[in-house]
């Protein structure tokens, strides 16, 4: 495999480029086994200096974003200038001849490379897994929205789930409108307005009003 040597604000970056896109999950195996094996430290898993690896996550959900890294022969945005690959000469054009006669990496050799290796353990990240309800609770009188709806994703404060009340009129196709509060999930709420009535019938667990005495 070929890896090239760049120049940057505080040490280097070494690339590998892809000869297609390549899966970040799969990238990231090769990377941290690889270097684990030639003794290299990576930041992260307990150690405080190392190299640091990117991409930083194995994936990323709808909507959100990565780590920014300045791309090759792009000009660094708090120095404002050009780093160069060290193989070539400091110019643009020799540096993209250079780096266009590098081989890239495809995804069938990135395949073989990491069969049988997964991420070092102590670089997993930490995610709760999403609350995905088995059977709905019989024994416990108390309604639990979380028994009734698969979670979509998760933020500081809240679950989200397709909002059962929206999804029963063909609305909420990003699944995404009912947010539950992690720390209390008895409290949800539509954003599209439906109303916890609404919500509790359209989960065939409608809210009984006491009799009026
Ligand atoms: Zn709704």
């Amino acid at each position: 495999m070929d890896a090239a040597l760049e120049q940057s604000r505080r040490g280097g970056h070494l690339w590998i480029f892809g000869a297609e896109p390549l899966l970040a999950s799969e990238c990231r195996i090769y990377v941290y086994n690889l270097a684990l094996r030639l003794g290299i430290p990576v930041k992260g898993g307990g150690l405080k200096e190392g190299i640091e690896v990117f991409p930083r996550q194995d994936r990323l959900e709808d909507g959100e974003l990565g780590n920014a890294i300045r791309a090759p022969i792009g000009v660094h945005r708090k120095t404002n200038r050009r780093y160069w690959f060290y193989e070539a000469e400091p110019t643009p054009e020799a540096q993209f001849a250079y780096l266009d006669g590098l081989k890239k990496l495809t995804e069938s050799e990135l395949r073989t490379f990491i069969e049988g290796m997964s991420l070092p353990e102590a670089y997993r990240p930490v995610v709760a897994a999403p609350y995905i309800p088995t059977v709905s609770s019989t024994q416990f009188p108390e309604f639990r929205i979380l028994d009734y709806v698969r979670t979509t994703r998760k933020d500081s404060r809240n679950w989200w789930a397709k909002c059962p009340s929206c999804a029963g009129v063909g609305r909420d196709r990003s699944g995404d409108n009912l947010a539950i509060q992690i720390k209390n999930p008895r409290f949800y709420k539509c954003w599209a307005g439906c109303t916890k009535e609404e919500i509790r019938a359209a989960l065939g667990q409608p809210i009984h009003t006491r009799a009026a005495v």
